[in-house]
């Protein structure tokens, strides 16, 4: 199954670990809140969001949201197309976005743009992975596992054509 695989980049006890800290750090940043929306990213960022949730001491509530973007699959053009909208009000609640990986970042501002325009209270960022020498637009994000250098990875929710999703490490695969 696993024959394209080239490098385990992160594995599953250090994934488990960086969750964790994650996890400590968003509950003690939102302490005084009294709830916090957790928006998924479809469908990478699902199994991360299960791990992270787990993580936070909070009154958590779970939404996801399922994005394309036009154009081919390896560039991201930055038009988005919602496919799946939250089903939960957000007007007024603290959100914070889960995200597998940040690239060119276009997908994540198109998506905080609309998110802020339905008035929340306030809206944060959280991405398992980073590659930060991709960025295509200005993105603040709150929280990040890893920074990656720029290599196709897939596993932990990651996929190539739909494949590896459920691998428990982070791995490069083979050209
Ligand atoms: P952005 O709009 O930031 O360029 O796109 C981010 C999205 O591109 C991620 O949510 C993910 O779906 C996809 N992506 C970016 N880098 C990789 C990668 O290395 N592997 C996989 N499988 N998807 C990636």
């Amino acid at each position: 199954m696993n024959r394209e695989i080239h490098e385990v980049l992160f594995s599953e006890e250090i994934i488990a670990q960086k969750v964790k800290e994650l996890g400590n750090k968003i509950t003690s940043d939102y302490q005084k809140q009294e709830e916090l929306i957790v928006i998924g990213v479809l469908k990478g960022a699902n199994i991360f969001l299960g791990d992270l949730v787990r993580q936070i001491q909070l009154s958590v509530y779970i939404d996801f949201m399922a994005v394309s973007s036009y154009g081919n699959s390896t560039f991201s053009s930055g038009i988005v197309r919602i496919l799946k909208d939250l089903d939960l009000e957000i007007e007024g609640k603290h959100v914070l976005i889960v995200e597998d990986i940040v690239d060119t970042g276009l997908t994540l501002k198109y998506l905080t743009e609309n998110l802020k325009s339905r008035n929340v209270a306030s809206l944060k960022i959280c991405s398992l992975l980073d590659k930060p020498f991709r960025r295509k637009c200005d993105l603040n994000l709150d929280y990040i596992g890893f920074e990656i250098p720029d290599a196709f990875i897939v596993g932990y929710g990651i996929d190539y054509a739909e494949k590896y999703r459920n691998l428990p490490y982070i791995a490069t695969i083979k050209e």
